[in-house]
């Protein structure tokens, strides 16, 4: 089972949750980072890496022989990735989507691909090797994210239980991390800005017709605003998460939440059962 741990905006504490159910779980697991500008989940779990790969994307190459200048892949490509001032164009590798098109639309067959780096993908293995771990991380001023979340995805198992922790927000690449999850899991806290942001995370998921739950971190340092929503839309909150000052030192010195408030590990390692049978109960 693929639980894929999501929330409206970056700090509410995602990472902490999808590093607790990892740990707290007595099975193998497979711990995914797709949250590939921001990879931290390593700093918790601490893997040994054993591989370290690039992640490489195909962006055109100008053959200037064959090349007329007459500009019409640089009028095609969206992403504003060639520029074409009656010469062969430019290419801006780190622009390029990889769409093909460019090719596509040039009548003189000038355009070749090689592959351009855009970040990498490390694979290890934590907790003496039950928990393995996939990160992805994007090259520092990368814009493509989908890509390296991709190769991330590629590594996670069909069988057994898998934790993707997703990048913030509600963009592509979140659409992209938790598409072909079986369940996700939306990290908030109970403010007013956590509030605003987990409606629009819902909305998300609704869209996309995927079964979902709410985590509620720092239940007890806010408003009531976030368990009144779910109330009335009759989400099902699955955990609330107390905030504590060992927790926040735990955390500080790389420690995880269930070293922290080691009381929560029978709840977390509850987790994927109860999602397992909610799911087989719809
Ligand atoms: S492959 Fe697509 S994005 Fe890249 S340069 Fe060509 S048209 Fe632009
Ligand atoms: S479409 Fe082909 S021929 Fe025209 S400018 Fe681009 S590469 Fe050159």
């Amino acid at each position: 089972m693929r639980i894929a741990v999501a929330s409206g905006k970056g700090g509410t504490g995602k990472t902490t949750v999808a590093v607790a159910i990892a740990m707290a779980a007595t099975e193998p697991v497979m711990y995914a980072d797709c949250d590939v500008e921001e990879p931290n989940g390593s700093i918790f779990l601490k893997p040994e890496v054993y591989e370290i790969k690039k992640v490489l994307v195909d962006v055109p190459v100008i053959d200037e022989e064959k090349c007329t200048s007459c500009g019409k892949c640089a009028r095609f490509c969206q992403f504003n990735a060639l520029v074409s001032l009656g010469t062969p164009p430019l290419v801006f590798p780190e622009l390029c989507h990889s769409c093909g098109g460019c090719a596509i639309v040039c009548p003189a067959d000038a355009i070749s691909w090689k592959g351009n780096s855009i970040g990498e993908i490390s694979l290890g293995k934590a907790d003496g090797g039950r928990v393995s771990v996939v990160q992805g991380k994007l090259d520092v001023g990368g814009v493509l994210a989908p890509p390296v979340i991709r190769q991330v995805k590629s590594h996670i198992p069909h069988d057994g239980l898998s934790v993707i922790d997703c990048p913030p927000g509600t963009s592509c690449p979140v659409i992209e991390s938790i598409g072909e999850a079986d369940y996700v899991l939306l990290v908030t806290e109970p403010t007013p800005f956590g509030l605003h942001d987990l409606k629009l995370a819902v909305e998300t998921v609704r869209e996309l017709g995927m079964p979902f739950a709410v985590v509620i971190n720092r239940f007890d340092e806010g408003d009531l605003g976030v368990e009144d929503y779910c109330g009335e839309e009759n989400i099902l909150i699955m955990v609330k998460i107390p905030h504590r000052r060992a927790m926040a030192e735990t955390y500080s010195r790389g420690g995880t939440l269930l070293d922290g408030i080691p009381e929560m590990r029978e709840i977390f390692k509850d987790i994927p059962r109860i999602i397992e049978r909610g799911i087989e109960e719809k």
